[in-house]
């Protein structure tokens, strides 16, 4: 699998955060092409370039103009091959699952707005689906996209080093991940729970499943009822609640029972 990635924004010098870590090692090996296009390239006004103007109606700020956004848009992809997302506090929510399905795309191009946003028809003419990852107000769609970017390369085969690297991770089966350690044992006086170090895989097993719903039970009770209402058979939550000895002492110790 080989992605496309295209983010068009006023400020293309911010992606270049993507050179680095598992984003920037995925780029430089091939799995996935992401490029930022300068949205002022492509405005009709190639005198001062302006890409924003005053919004009809009045109110404060600028909004972003329909003509630059459409032909950046028309030069990037003239047959439509993306899917085309406008990153904004109005759209779907990002989660889990849908970084999942957006890595099913091989082209996807993320539009990101400044300002007070952009003209709604760019919206009509230009946009397949919006995304928003969060109930706040950014000042531009680029950190959004970012966001974007990073979550869906996850899911990107050969991005993770191992195939199960994120099937264990919070959220891949509707739960907060366990806690993990690594060396030293002791740290402060705070030991790594036994089970760890013991080496039987089964018990581990055990111990981070425990985990794992104790965790999701205390922080995330809207999880677990999303889970159960799913498939009626899958009994979490309550279940092993007081019998983890081990679970790390900073964490609530009496997790709410879950209806
Ligand atoms: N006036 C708009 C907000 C504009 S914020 C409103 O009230 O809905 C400027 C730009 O930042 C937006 O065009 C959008 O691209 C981006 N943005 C702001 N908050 C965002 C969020 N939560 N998720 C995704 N993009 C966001």
């Amino acid at each position: 699998q080989f992605m496309k990635i295209r983010a068009l924004t006023l400020f293309p010098k911010m992606f270049d955060c993507l050179n680095e870590s598992i984003v920037g090692r995925a780029v430089k090996s091939g799995l996935i092409d992401i490029r930022a296009v300068d949205i002022r390239e492509y405005t009709a006004d190639k005198k001062h370039f302006k890409c924003d103007d005053t919004p009809y109606g009045g109110g404060a700020g600028m909004v972003m103009s329909v003509q630059p956004i459409y032909d950046c848009v028309q030069a990037v992809d003239p047959d439509h091959e993306y899917l085309r997302v406008y990153m904004s506090p109005k759209g779907e929510t990002l989660t889990d699952k849908t970084a999942r399905e957006l890595s099913a795309h091989d082209n996807l191009l993320l539009l990101c707005g400044h300002y007070e946003g952009i003209d709604e028809r760019a919206i009509e003419l230009c946009v397949d689906r919006e995304i928003s990852i969060g109930d706040y107000v950014l000042s531009g769609g680029e950190l959004a996209a970012m966001v974007v970017i990073d979550s869906v390369a996850r899911f990107v085969d050969g991005v993770l080093g191992s195939r199960v690297s994120h099937e264990d991770e919070s959220f891949a089966d509707g739960m907060l991940e366990y806690p993990q350690y690594t060396r030293p044992p002791e740290f402060m006086g705070l030991r790594v729970p036994d089970v760890l170090l013991g080496g039987n895989h089964a018990e581990i097993e055990k111990y981070r499943r425990e985990c794992s719903e104790r965790i999701t039970a205390e922080r995330r009770a809207d999880l677990i009822k999303a889970k159960t209402a799913a498939s009626a058979d899958v009994k979490t939550g309550g279940r092993y609640m007081g019998e983890i000895t081990w679970f790390p002492g900073h964490m609530a110790r009496s997790p709410r029972e879950i209806e």
